[in-house]
């Protein structure tokens, strides 16, 4: 069969031909593509980029170096499914494209520094159903308004590499404190992944670092636990100590991690990138009154990881409404 041909560029005089249909094949992708951000922002996100499921072989090589070095502290399970968080195609089988979005969580107001120290980031509902129900309606929006597809939505739930994703996408850069960092939204942002079966058009400019000299995280850590920029030793970590550390902590950090008793946010408040963000608008990460005046000596420490991680309303479930 014989594809009429068009041509698409001049260099030196020469023109460069290609086939009709790959050409249409082309704008379409790249249309679908434009539709998707769209639609991604109109579902809330605050931002979106689009890449493919490749091999991530230079993140996969840092991760392994820091599994290498114990960084990963009691984290075990850190250790398992490494090569799907390698390989993204191999955790969502026939998955061709990776969607990732943004959703920005800086609060409009804070923990006053002398009460019990709650991050921002669990502030409002829990992060992973309100993500994972905005990828769902991302979805549903794309089969029945874009294109014909399959999909899969990860936040936080699955062996993938999101900031090795969100940095290929064309999101941000990582952070000398690990984090992703946007330019418009800095690093108080929660990741999520829709894999998709369908190509798309696939980001190519890769933002640089944007940290230069500044090592405010690292001189603001109350643990010294990043050890060298962009590597975190979470066993030091009050992130990890207050939440996920199994066992006793050592008591010269216990008196490190001081009044913070759920995450830590020394390296967040302090980058220059967070001072300007817009706070966000979303109503499920809205704070809740009752984590500004805790009361620890009436709460059991069981009440408080049920009371922080709050779950959303049935209807409301990480299968979307
Ligand atoms: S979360 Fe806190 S303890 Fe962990 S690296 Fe950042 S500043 Fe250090
Ligand atoms: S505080 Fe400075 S070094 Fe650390 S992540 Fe922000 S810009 Fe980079």
């Amino acid at each position: 069969m014989v594809f009429p041909l068009l041509p698409v560029g001049l260099v030196d005089s020469t023109i460069f031909l290609l086939p009709l249909p790959k050409l249409i094949g082309r704008m379409d992708t790249k249309l679908i593509t434009d539709k998707i951000v769209a639609a991604a922002l109109d579902v809330g996100f605050s931002a979106c980029g689009v890449t493919d499921t490749q091999p991530l072989n230079e993140q996969g090589k840092h991760l392994q170096n820091w599994l290498r070095l114990g960084y990963n502290g009691t984290m075990k399970y850190m250790e398992n499914n490494l090569d799907k968080r390698l390989n993204p195609s191999l955790l969502a089988e026939a998955s061709k494209s990776a969607i990732v979005v943004l959703l920005n969580y800086k609060p409009e107001r804070t923990i006053a520094t002398d009460k019990p120290q709650v991050s921002k980031y669990a502030y409002g509902t829990d992060y992973h159903f309100v993500v994972k129900n905005k990828l769902n309606r991302l979805l549903r929006r794309i089969q029945t308004e874009i294109a014909d597809c399959r999909g899969v939505a990860y936040v936080d739930s699955a062996p993938v590499l999101e900031k090795a994703l969100a940095v290929k996408a064309g999101l941000g850069w990582i952070g000398k404190n690990s984090l992703l960092i946007n330019k418009q939204f800095g690093s108080m942002t929660f990741i999520g992944t829709l894999f998709v079966d369908i190509p798309l058009c696939y980001n190519t400019h890769i933002v640089p670092d944007g940290c230069g000299n500044c090592r405010r995280c690292m001189d603001a850590c109350p643990t010294q636990a990043i050890v060298a920029p962009r590597v975190i030793d979470a066993s030091r970590c009050v992130s990890y100590l207050n939440k996920t550390h199994r066992g006793t902590v050592p008591e010269d950090l216990q008196t490190l991690v001081g009044n913070r008793i759920w995450g830590c946010d020394c390296c967040i408040d302090v980058c220059p990138y967070n001072k300007q963000t817009p706070v966000h608008n979303t109503q499920e990460l809205m704070p809740r009154d009752e984590l500004f005046e805790l009361d620890l000596a009436a709460i059991s420490k069981r009440q408080l990881k049920k009371l922080i991680m709050r779950l959303p309303p049935r209807n409301q479930s990480g299968t979307g409404s």
